[in-house]
């Protein structure tokens, strides 16, 4: 049986599906032979070390998956595969899972999990190593490159905190023969290169993206069966019981709407393309309208290369010019800013983090008095007076995901309704991570650090609480969409599917 098509779907969907998944396949292979026979952009390698030469009599070159969950259409996985194949050696992937990751849940863990095991299958037809690890990965990591002998180490690139510790620890403590390097495979134009400083806003960063995109905006070359053997032995991956080591707690229940994987991120990608891009741009603010690409989940654990779903979006611009523009300002601008951001900016997360004047207003408005104080619990339980505020929450809790409308009104309501700034934040980046399945990622933290801080946005007319900080409202939601019929739809039930 097809696993890239599932029975539920109708025989003409199924085909376009295939053939979405062919066209790709086919596009790989005109572009190049190989990565070999491919000029590989060097500008999106981040060296930490020399790069010049592997270890010498080494056993195989490792790429460290840890953003990108995909095989092909990575370029972190490309230069792994061109550098073993330029020194003959076999080529081996590692992901190493941590018992906990920010405030990530068990349903986002699973979600990753199924994702790695395609990973895995997708490798062993190729003949490539596939080594899942356990542990904090700085320490594992740096076990498996000492313990088989590793000449090289290429690994994804994450601009928060913890990955970026990740990569420094390892990077010091290498035996000093193993280069190590970084590729951004998430971005389509490097974060290093995008820009060399911390952006101001989207109008500053769009013009220094946008003109690099003829450079790197390409097709992918393909990975292709690797020609080199590991001889020895490895211990078989166990997925069983993976889970077992992992102490993230609720939500557990893996949700339905979205099947985790490259093939099914495809499956999302042709039904966005066929139904709904034709009235992104025009309604995408609409909570009600079913018009967003719903890609985020993929998009955020890197199942899905955002750079291969723009190659396939811009083929639409001629029907769609105002949508697909549309996507490509999200999908491009929007998300390398939230990486730009967590790159030059290391208090991403705090209210520190913010602009002076953000910090000023926030400050002058601090004692200001709140006419409701929720806790964390009555937040997280969508207690609150406000239907429209309770039923996004619960739209987050039970289906993984909030529309991208109201995660700004969400987040600005929490700072409206709890004792200051600085915990505002710290909740709704904790409630964000815990029930987001396209959670703990640069977009989520700049998502609420632009609504409660002002960040990438300038001041408005000064109001309690928030300062000039940009104000919400009920009423202005009223004005956009049915709100009534949101919240009749998520009005605390079980909704996931
Ligand atoms: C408080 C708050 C929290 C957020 N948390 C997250 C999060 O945890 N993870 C996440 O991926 N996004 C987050 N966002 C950004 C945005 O809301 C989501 O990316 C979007 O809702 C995802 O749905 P989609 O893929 O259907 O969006 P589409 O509208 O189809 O957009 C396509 C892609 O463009 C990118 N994108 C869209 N809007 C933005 C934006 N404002 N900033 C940066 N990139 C964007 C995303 O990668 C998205 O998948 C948050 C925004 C706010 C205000």
């Amino acid at each position: 049986m097809d696993k890239s098509t599932p029975s539920w779907m109708s025989p003409p969907k199924r085909r376009k599906v295939r053939d979405l998944l062919k066209k790709f396949e086919n596009n790989r292979k005109n572009t190049s032979e190989s990565v070999m026979t491919y000029t590989f952009n060097k500008k999106r390698i981040r060296l930490l070390s020399n790069f010049n030469d592997v270890k010498e009599n080494s056993n195989g070159i490792l790429y460290w998956m840890f953003r990108d969950v995909r095989l092909q259409d990575n370029w972190a996985m490309l230069f792994a595969q061109r550098t073993a194949l330029k020194n003959s050696l076999p080529l081996h992937v590692c992901f190493c899972l941590m018992p906990n990751f920010l405030d990530a849940s068990l349903r986002y863990y699973k979600f990753l999990l199924k994702g790695l095991m395609e990973v895995e299958e997708d490798c062993k037809e190729l003949n490539i190593n596939f080594h899942l690890l356990h542990g904090e990965p700085n320490e594992s990591v740096l076990k498996f490159v000492k313990k088989y002998n590793m000449g090289a180490v290429i690994a994804d690139f994450c601009p928060l905190k913890l990955p970026m510790s990740w990569i420094d620890d390892v990077q010091k403590n290498l035996p000093k023969d193993v280069p190590i390097c970084q590729v951004d495979a998430h971005n389509i134009v490097p974060c290093w290169h995008a820009s060399s400083k911390q952006e101001i806003a989207a109008r500053t960063i769009r013009n220094k993206i946008n003109t690099k995109l003829d450079e790197y905006l390409t097709e992918f070359p393909p990975v292709v069966k690797h020609p080199h053997s590991t001889e020895g032995k490895f211990q078989s991956n166990n997925w069983e019981t993976t889970l077992d080591n992992v102490e993230a707690g609720k939500p557990e229940d893996e949700i339905k709407w979205a099947e985790p994987g490259y093939k099914s991120s495809i499956r999302e990608l042709e039904d966005f393309i066929e139904t709904r891009l034709k009235r992104y741009a025009e309604q995408r603010n609409n909570p009600l309208s079913n018009v967003i690409s719903n890609l985020s989940p993929w998009f955020h654990f890197g199942m899905l290369s955002v750079q291969r779903c723009i190659l396939e979006i811009k083929e639409h611009r001629e029907l769609y010019k105002q949508s697909v523009d549309s996507f490509m300002e999200e999908a491009i601008v929007r998300k390398e800013l939230s990486d730009n951001f967590c790159f030059y900016n290391d208090k991403y997360d705090l209210v520190e983090g913010a602009y002076p004047w953000a910090i000023e207003t926030l400050n002058k408005h601090r004692k200001d008095k709140r006419k409701y104080i929720y806790s964390l619990s009555q937040l997280e339980n969508c207690q609150t007076h406000d239907d429209l505020w309770n039923a996004s929450q619960n739209q987050m809790v039970t289906m993984g995901k909030m529309h991208g409308f109201l995660r700004m009104y969400w987040a600005k309501k929490i700072l409206e309704w709890t004792e200051s700034p600085e915990i505002a934040l710290e909740w709704a980046n904790y409630l964000n991570n815990k029930y987001s399945i396209d959670g703990c990622d640069p977009n989520g933290y700049v998502g609420c650090v632009w609504s409660i801080c002002g960040i990438h946005d300038h001041g408005w007319g000064e109001r309690d609480i928030f300062g000039k900080i940009r104000y919400m409202n009920y009423e202005g939601c009223k004005r956009k969409f049915n709100v009534p019929e949101f919240v009749a739809k998520w009005k605390q039930k079980e909704l996931d599917e």
